[in-house]
This record gives structure tokens, C-alpha cells and sequence, in this order.
């Protein structure tokens, strides 16, 4: 096939924009990925010796506040009603998150109404400027500080391993802080995960293509000259890699933070009794462990049943990222800004590359905002294709 389009990277911006391509402009498209699977990083598979359905790049938990993106997605999956929720230990204690009411009164041991807490925290957050520049005062001027210490700045250390004061405030400004007793860990106004996973949602917006789009997996952009020569020729590229290797780093590496992720099957029918704990101190050094059977209670096959006897976790650490590792959150100080205005002024120039997704854009961008992007871009150059 002679493609129309070349979009370099299967993962969820890739996709959406590969299916409206296709389906909308009656595109021909050939999507590319170095990876043996499509999907991106929230690809998951079903565990060969238990069949719990495990997120190979993290666990992925899909939640939005945008119509538009959730009537997209319903298109090519069912959603369940899972609503997730996080717990986190801190010295010896559980505590329930999002830093809520219950987290307040048992920290503190007091029995304080949802007034007398947000009063207690107000206090507690005079230090903090009125226009936090940093995590450190963004977190301060949320919680307070005892409880910024207490569950954000040993976690944040450990998976930054970046002084709180150099880090965006925007990290944590996506996390609710409420003074009642609910804690949904999102507040989006849908939420749910893929029925039959990951995998079958990302297949069925690939068959919803028919033979229009071409999926070549295991193929890396750089490393054949005939893409080149058609980018050279004035096709169409949708580049959703790193920025900086499309330019060959020439100002410099864009900081990322890499994941180690140690996946173990347990002996056990239930090893936490819910589906992430976090952990808030310095030790153990992992900053959260997964339990995915959790994650889909209404399944009911042998491996997701109370008594199965085993169950999957995967302990998280965070990691410095070398090149050649996987790019997982871009660590995004004033210096990496700096390199990626450079870039960006690079892309500008582009007449026939549109740069997109957490890769392309250097972006902390949930999958949500993902497929908003790509819709958006879509919409942006459909008049010009
Ligand atoms: P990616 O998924 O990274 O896909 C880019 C693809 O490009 C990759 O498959 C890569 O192999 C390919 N590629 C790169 N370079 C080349 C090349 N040279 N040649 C060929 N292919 C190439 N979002 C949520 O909404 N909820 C969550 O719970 C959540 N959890 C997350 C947990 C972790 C640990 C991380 C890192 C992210 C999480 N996200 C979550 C965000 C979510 O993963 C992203 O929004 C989404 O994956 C972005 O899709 P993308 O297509 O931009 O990038
Ligand atoms: N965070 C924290 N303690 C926690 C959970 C989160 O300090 O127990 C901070 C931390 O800086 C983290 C950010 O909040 O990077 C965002 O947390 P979230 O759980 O949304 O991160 P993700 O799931 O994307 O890793």
C-alpha cells in the first residue's frame, strides 16, 4: 500500500488519529511502531500463568470529564463501572487517598467536621505563597505542611528524585483534596476500564479500519531510509516519538523519569485487599505496588475468584532515565523548557510533520487529554490533507 500518511508510533494519540484519517478522510495509512505490540503504554496483557490482565507500562486507569472523548472511546470498547481507589502507607499506618477527610482526622486523630479540617489546613498552609511556583509550595498550600511531609514529599522524592522546589506544581495539581469522606481517587465524570482490556479496545480501532491502514510493528522510524525518503517527498508524518530524537538531540536530551517494574506472581487469593497501595516514606524504596485482579471485580473466571489462591502484583520504582530506556514522565524543569521551546521552534518549521502525544509533545498527559489532542490536531489538518 502506498500510504497517504506514515503515523510513527501505535500508541493512543497514533491510533486516533490513524482511525479518523481512515474513517473520516478516507485516508490511506501505514502506523509504525518499534514495540511488538500496538497500544503504546497502555497496552496490557493477560498473564500466561494466572489470566489476570496485567498493564505491561504501569497500571492504566481510564477516567474523563470531556464528552467528547468518552463518546469516542465507547465506540470501540464497553467500559466497566470499576471507580478506583488508592491507600497509601505511611509509618506503619494505612491511610486512605486522596488526601480526603477520613486521611485528616485519622492522621491527626481528631474527629473534625468538614469545616474545622479545611480551617485546620488553611491554617497549616499560611507559609505557602498565594501563586505557588514550585510541587513544594503548590503541595504546602493544598495539605499544609504536616501532611505534605507526611504523604507527598517522600513519595514525590522518590519518584522525581528531583527537589520538590525544581518540580511543576502542575504534578500534583491534578489531585483532588476533599473534606468529606469520599475518596474516588478521580473526579472525572466518567470512569470506568475496557471490558475485555486494553488489547481488544486498541484491536477494534484497528479492524474499524479495514484495508486502509497498514500496522508494521517492530519497526523503528529511524532505522529504515524509505521513510525518510517519503518524508523527504513530502508525505504526510504524524511523529508521536521523542521530540529530541527527531532531531537527533542536537540541543540536548529532554529529561524523563524511567520505571522498573517487578512483576510477581503470589501464593496467595488476595495480597493488599485493593488494587494500588502507595508508599509515602523513604523505605521500602518502590513508591506503590499494583494488584490488578482488583482491578476487574466482575470478573468471575478461576483466576479473578476470592479463593483462586493466586494473584499478580507489580512493585514500582521509579528510575533515572539513560538513554535507551523507556521515556515514562517527563521530568519537565525550567532548563528542559528551555530545550523543548528550541524543539518546538524546529517543528514549527515543519511543512509536511505534525508532532504529537506524550512523546512527541513532552507532555504529562493522561489518556484522556491524549485522544483530545489527537482529535483536535485531526480537525486542525483535515482541510489540508
Ligand atoms: P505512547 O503510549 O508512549 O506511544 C508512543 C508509541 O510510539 C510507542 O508505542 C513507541 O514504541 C512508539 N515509538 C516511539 N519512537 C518510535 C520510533 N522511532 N519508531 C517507531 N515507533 C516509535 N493515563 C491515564 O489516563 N490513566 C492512567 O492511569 C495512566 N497511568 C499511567 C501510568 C504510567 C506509568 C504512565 C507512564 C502513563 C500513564 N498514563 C495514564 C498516561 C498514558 O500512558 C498516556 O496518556 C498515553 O500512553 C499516551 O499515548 P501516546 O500515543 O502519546 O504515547
Ligand atoms: N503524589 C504524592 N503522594 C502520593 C500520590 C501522589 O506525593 O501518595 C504526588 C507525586 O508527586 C506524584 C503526583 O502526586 O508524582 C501525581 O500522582 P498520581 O498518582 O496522579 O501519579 P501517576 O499515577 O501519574 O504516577
Amino acid at each position: 500500500m502506498q500510504p497517504d500518511v506514515i503515523i510513527v508510533g501505535a500508541g493512543l494519540f497514533g491510533l486516533t488519529m490513524a482511525e479518523r484519517l481512515v474513517n473520516d478522510a478516507n485516508k490511506k495509512v501505514l502506523v509504525v511502531d518499534k514495540r511488538h505490540h500496538i497500544g503504546g503504554n497502555c497496552y496490557s496483557e493477560f498473564d500466561a500463568t494466572t489470566g489476570i490482565e496485567c498493564h505491561k507500562y504501569g497500571a492504566h486507569l481510564f477516567h474523563t470529564s470531556l464528552d467528547q472523548v468518552w463518546e469516542y472511546v465507547n465506540r470501540f470498547t464497553e467500559f466497566t463501572n470499576y471507580v478506583h481507589k488508592v491507600y497509601t502507607t505511611h509509618d506503619g499506618v494505612v491511610y486512605p487517598l486522596p488526601i480526603n477527610l477520613g486521611t485528616i482526622n485519622q492522621f491527626f486523630n481528631q474527629a473534625w467536621t468538614p469545616a474545622e479540617a479545611a480551617a485546620e489546613i488553611s491554617r497549616q498552609a499560611t507559609d505557602a505563597p498565594a501563586n505557588p511556583q514550585n510541587l513544594a509550595e503548590q503541595g504546602i498550600s493544598l495539605i499544609g505542611k504536616p501532611l505534605f511531609d507526611a504523604f507527598m514529599k517522600n513519595y514525590t522524592a522518590k519518584q522525581w528524585q528531583t527537589p520538590a522546589e525544581e518540580l511543576s506544581p502542575d504534578i500534583i495539581k491534578r489531585l483532588p483534596v476533599r473534606y468529606n469522606y469520599n475518596n474516588n481517587y478521580f473526579k472525572d465524570k466518567y470512569e470506568g476500564l475496557p471490558k475485555d482490556g486494553y488489547a481488544a479496545w486498541f484491536d477494534n480501532m484497528v479492524s474499524s479500519c479495514g484495508d486502509n491502514l497498514e500496522v508494521r510493528l517492530n519497526t523503528d522510524y529511524f532505522d529504515d531510509p524509505d521513510f525518510q525518503q517519503l518524508q523527504n517527498s513530502g508525505v504526510y508524518v504524524i511523529y508521536t516519538g521523542p521530540i529530541d530524537r527527531f532531531y537527533n538531540y542536537r540541543f540536548g536530551e529532554l529529561k524523563w523519569r524511567s520505571l522498573d517494574l517487578q512483576k510477581e506472581v503470589v501464593e496467595v487469593d488476595d495480597f493488599q485487599g485493593c488494587p494500588v497501595m502507595n508508599y509515602a516514606d523513604l523505605e521500602p524504596q518502590y513508591t506503590r505496588i499494583h494488584e490488578f485482579k482488583h482491578f476487574h471485580p466482575e470478573r468471575s473466571n478461576d483466576a479473578y475468584a476470592a479463593n483462586s489462591g493466586k494473584t499478580v502484583i507489580v512493585r514500582e520504582y521509579s528510575k533515572t532515565w539513560h538513554l535507551g530506556d523507556e521515556p515514562y514522565y517527563p521530568v519537565n524543569t525550567a532548563e528542559d523548557r528551555e530545550k523543548l521551546a528550541k524543539y518546538q521552534a524546529l517543528a514549527e518549521q515543519e511543512t509536511n510533520i505534525i508532532f504529537g502525544g506524550r512523546l512527541g509533545e513532552y507532555a504529562y498527559y493522561d489518556m484522556d487529554k491524549t485522544i483530545a489532542s489527537a482529535l483536535d490536531k485531526y480537525a486542525a489538518i483535515k482541510a489540508n490533507l
